[in-house]
């Protein structure tokens, strides 16, 4: 059986050689050996740029996320901020609130007060008239059970101004008449 030879370039140097089998890669043992070596290294290169990589991408992440830790807390501290400023405006809204029904309370009850003084000036005044009315009735029978005029007309100006007061028959015709 003739054994036969192909001509291939070695996948390490580079080298023309003859090949006894067509699976041979290397033009000898040493290149088998160096390309073996050179392949490994390539491969724990290779792995240490990935893991380069992943560090690097770990440290992006992780500095994203203590950004958007920040974030969220200053927006938290924002969003606090806010519900104390309106817990301060609600206890101002209750206190207007209840100081506003005070208030209208307060005018309820002067209200009342008011009604009742005019309610008393009311009774004064009916009291007042009915006195007045008493005075003239008690003035109408004096007059008529007395002739002298005279002397009733000083005691009906004594009882109207409290002082004698100097009158003749004449004027307290039109005294009484007025009465
Ligand atoms: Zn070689």
């Amino acid at each position: 059986m003739i054994k036969r030879e192909i001509i291939k370039y070695c996948a390490h140097c580079n080298d023309q050689f003859s090949a006894s089998r067509p699976t041979a890669s290397f033009c000898s043992n040493t290149c088998r050996t160096k390309a073996c070596v050179k392949r490994k290294q390539d491969e724990r290169a290779k792995a240490d740029l990935e893991a380069q990589h992943l560090q690097e991408q770990l440290q992006l992440q992780l500095i994203a996320d203590a950004r958007r830790l920040k974030r969220e807390q200053k927006a938290e501290l924002k969003r606090q901020e806010h519900e104390k400023q309106a817990e301060i405006d609600r206890q101002a809204q209750d206190s207007k609130r209840i100081q506003d029904d005070k208030d209208a309370a307060d005018l309820v009850i002067k209200d009342q007060k008011d009604a009742d003084d005019i309610q008393k000036l009311k009774d004064k005044q009916i009291a007042d008239e009915k006195q007045s009315r008493e005075g003239k009735e008690r003035m109408k029978k004096l007059i008529k059970d007395h002739k002298d005029k005279n002397i009733l007309a000083v005691f009906v100006n004594d009882f109207i101004h409290g002082a004698p007061v100097e009158t003749d028959s004449n004027n307290t015709d039109h005294f009484f008449i007025q009465l």
